[in-house]
C-alpha cells in the first residue's frame, strides 16, 4: 500500500495530528488545503513552523513529470509521477462554456481495451483517493491562475473507475463535499462494469453516468472492449436501465468511431436499437490512433454522416473534438511517449 498523501487525510485524522493546536489552526490548514489549494508555504495566515509541519507530514501525492500545452492554451496536460514512481496523467479543457478536468483512478488499466493506449500497457496499481483528489485540486489551481473556474470533473483519464469503486467514489464525495463541486458537474465513465453502475443506482449523490459502449453487438464488443465477455450487452443493458430508472437521470454512451470498424450504417442502427429504450445521449470522437492500435480514426464526413443517420434514427448525438492531438498526447499517449524507447512492450496490433 502507498503511503497516505495530503488528500488522503480526513478532517478528523487532520485534527488527530494537529492535537497540540488550537481548533482554529486546524480549521486554516483544510481551508489551505481545500478552499485554496495551494502549497503550504503559500499560507500566510499560518506560522512558518506549523507551514513546515504540515508540508512534511502531508506530502504532495504528485511530482510533475512533463506538462503539455495545446490548442492555443486551451488543453494543459500532466504527467505525474506518483510517490511510488507509478506515472499517471491528467487532462485540464478549457471550452467556452465551462472548464473540466479527466481524472485518472488507476495507474494503467487491467480492462485491455486494443484501442486504447492505456489498456495496452496493462494494470499497475488502483489510485489512492488522495491521488485522484489532488489531480482536480492541481487543476484547479491552474485553471484560477488562467481566470477560469473549473466547474466539471469526468473520470476519463488513466483506468477503470469502477474496478477501483471504493477509492473512486470517496474521491468523488471528498470532491463534492470538500472541493464545492456539484454532483451534477462530475461524471464517472465506465466500460461496462456491470456491478459498479448498480452500486451507483443505489449511491446517495447524484452524479452523471458515461458508458464506453463503441460498438451495440457482442461478437464485435468481445473483441474490442473484452469485459464485455463478462458482462454482455444484454446485461449491461439491463444494469443502465435500472440506473436510469431509478435515478431519473441522462445516460450517455462513448463511441470512438474508428475507420471501417465500427463507423457503417450497421453499426448506427444497432447503436440505436440499443441506445432508443434508454434515451441514451451518445458521445461520438474519431478515435486516436494509438501505437498498439495504428487505425485511423473516422473521417470528419464520416463522422458527420453517422452522426446524422443517428439523428434520422431518433437518437440525440454529439460530436466531440479530440483534444491535445497535436502534443501526442491525447487518451493516454502522453505516458505512452515517455515510455516510447523504454521497457514498455507495445501490443502488436488488432487487425479487423
Ligand atoms: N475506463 C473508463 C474510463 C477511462 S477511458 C471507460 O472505459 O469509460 C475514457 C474514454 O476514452 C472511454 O470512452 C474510452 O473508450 C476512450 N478512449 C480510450 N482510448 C481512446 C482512443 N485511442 N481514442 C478515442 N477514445 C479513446
Amino acid at each position: 500500500m502507498t503511503a497516505r498523501s495530503r488528500y488522503d487525510w480526513t478532517r478528523a485524522d487532520l485534527g488527530e495530528l494537529l492535537a497540540d493546536e488550537p481548533r482554529y489552526r486546524v480549521d486554516q490548514v483544510w481551508q489551505g488545503l481545500h478552499d485554496q489549494g495551494t502549497e503550504p508555504e503559500a499560507w500566510s495566515n499560518l506560522p512558518k513552523a506549523l507551514r513546515l509541519r504540515v508540508a512534511d507530514a502531508l506530502p504532495s501525492a504528485l511530482a510533475p513529470v512533463a506538462e503539455s500545452v495545446s490548442d492555443d492554451g486551451e488543453t494543459v496536460k500532466w504527467l505525474w509521477s506518483l510517490a511510488d514512481g507509478q506515472r499517471i496523467e491528467t487532462v485540464l479543457m478549457h471550452y467556452p462554456d465551462r472548464t473540466t478536468v479527466c481524472v485518472s483512478s488507476q495507474a494503467g488499466c487491467a480492462m485491455a481495451c486494443g484501442f486504447c493506449a492505456t489498456g495496452q500497457a496493462g494494470f499497475d496499481r488502483h489510485l489512492t483517493t488522495g491521488e485522484i483528489v489532488e489531480q482536480v485540486v492541481r487543476a484547479r489551481r491552474r485553471s484560477a491562475e488562467a481566470g477560469k473556474r473549473l466547474s466539471n470533473v469526468v473520470f476519463m483519464g488513466m483506468g477503470e473507475p469502477f474496478a477501483n469503486y471504493d477509492r473512486t467514489w470517496e474521491a468523488v464525495r471528498r470532491i463534492h463535499d470538500d472541493l464545492g463541486l456539484g454532483a451534477r458537474h462530475l461524471t464517472l465513465s465506465t466500460v461496462g462494469v456491470v456491478p459498479g453502475i448498480r452500486r451507483l443506482t443505489d449511491a446517495d449523490l447524484p452524479v452523471n453516468l458515461a458508458v464506453s459502449l463503441h460498438v451495440a453487438n457482442d461478437a464485435e464488443r468481445d473483441e474490442l472492449v473484452p469485459i464485455n465477455r463478462r458482462y454482455p450487452l444484454d446485461v449491461l443493458a439491463e444494469a443502465c436501465a435500472a440506473y436510469v430508472a431509478a435515478t431519473r437521470r441522462r445516460l450517455s454512451f462513448e463511441w470512438a468511431l474508428i475507420d471501417g470498424v465500427n463507423d457503417s450504417a450497421r453499426h448506427a442502427r444497432e447503436l440505436a436499437d440499443y441506445a432508443r429504450p434508454l434515451r441514451a445521449h451518445v458521445n461520438l470522437i474519431p478515435l486516436n490512433p494509438t501505437p498498439g492500435y495504428p487505425v485511423r480514426g473516422t473521417s470528419p464526413e464520416g463522422v458527420r454522416a453517422f452522426a446524422r443517420h443517428l439523428d434520422e434514427l431518433g437518437v440525440n448525438a454529439t460530436v466531440r473534438r479530440t483534444r491535445g492531438t497535436d502534443i501526442d498526447a491525447a487518451c493516454g499517449q502522453l505516458r505512452a511517449g515517455h515510455q516510447a524507447g523504454g521497457a514498455s512492450p507495445v501490443p502488436s496490433p488488432t487487425r479487423r
